[in-house]
């Protein structure tokens, strides 16, 4: 039976960080549907020209560009064992498309651990928060120093500071999560897949919760 993992949270909870971790150690691709726009708009395709203008304002993506792209994700061979979809889904209608994609590959979503934090480490995290070109591997300038400044510790590739992880935008975007993503927390609970995880904790505890939470 295939494994989906879908990672559910605020802004700045861990969700990438904590994705790596676990695609690492179940063998599952990470699916970040960040990363996927990110990519798109590097590359000037029509999806990230379309994407950019709610991205840099701190808005959700419309829901039929965002489950398109996700849907064209799942085509390939990759995902057919499980994944760990760290960003997607964010509104009860991805949800939904979500739940009829993955029947498609007689799967489900089967466990949605739910990361929070309180919103002034969510702030004090994004602010320092320091993202790999090449691959969106994360740092923090702080919390997860890399071992040379400005250069990601796994590929070598610069480190940025994201333009929608200023404050101004972040404190948007978490009003966005509560408006719009915060549903799929009874969504998910009453399907019987919700996990509560402690995300105001060091990195590797939040492993250790998540880790335990999959035996
Ligand atoms: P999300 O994907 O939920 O937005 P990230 O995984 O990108 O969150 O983490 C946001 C920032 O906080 C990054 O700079 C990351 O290095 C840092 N971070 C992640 N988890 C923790 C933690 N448990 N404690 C301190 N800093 C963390
Ligand atoms: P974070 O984990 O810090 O919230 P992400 O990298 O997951 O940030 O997402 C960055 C931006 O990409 C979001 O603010 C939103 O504009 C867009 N985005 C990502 N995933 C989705 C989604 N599932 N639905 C709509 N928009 C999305």
């Amino acid at each position: 039976m295939p494994t989906y993992i879908v990672l559910l949270g605020p802004p700045g909870a861990g969700k990438g960080t904590q994705a790596k971790v676990l695609a690492e150690k179940l063998g599952l691709p990470h699916i970040s549907s960040g990363d996927i726009f990110r990519e798109n708009i590097k590359n000037n395709t029509e999806l990230g020209k379309k994407a950019q203008v709610y991205i840099h304002d701190g808005e959700l993506v419309p829901d039929d560009l965002t489950i398109e792209m996700i849907r064209d994700r799942f085509s390939r061979p990759d995902c057919v064992n499980g994944a760990i979809l760290d960003g997607f889904p964010r509104t009860p209608a991805q949800a939904d498309a979500l739940c009829k994609m993955l029947k498609g590959f007689g799967g489900k979503v089967n466990m949605v651990p739910f990361i929070s934090a309180p919103d002034n480490v969510l702030i004090e995290r994004l602010a320092g928060r320091w993202t790999c070109r090449a691959a969106g591997h994360v740092f923090h300038g702080i919390f997860n120093p890399p071992q040379t400044p400005g250069k990601c510790d796994i590929d070598g590739s610069e480190l940025y500071q994201r333009d929608d992880d200023k404050a101004e935008t972040v404190t948007h975007r978490i009003q966005v999560y509560l408006t719009q993503t915060t549903p799929l927390i009874d969504y998910y609970k009453n399907r019987g897949v919700l996990v509560e995880i402690n995300g105001f904790a060091p990195i590797e505890q939040v492993s250790m919760q998540l880790l335990s939470a999959l035996k």
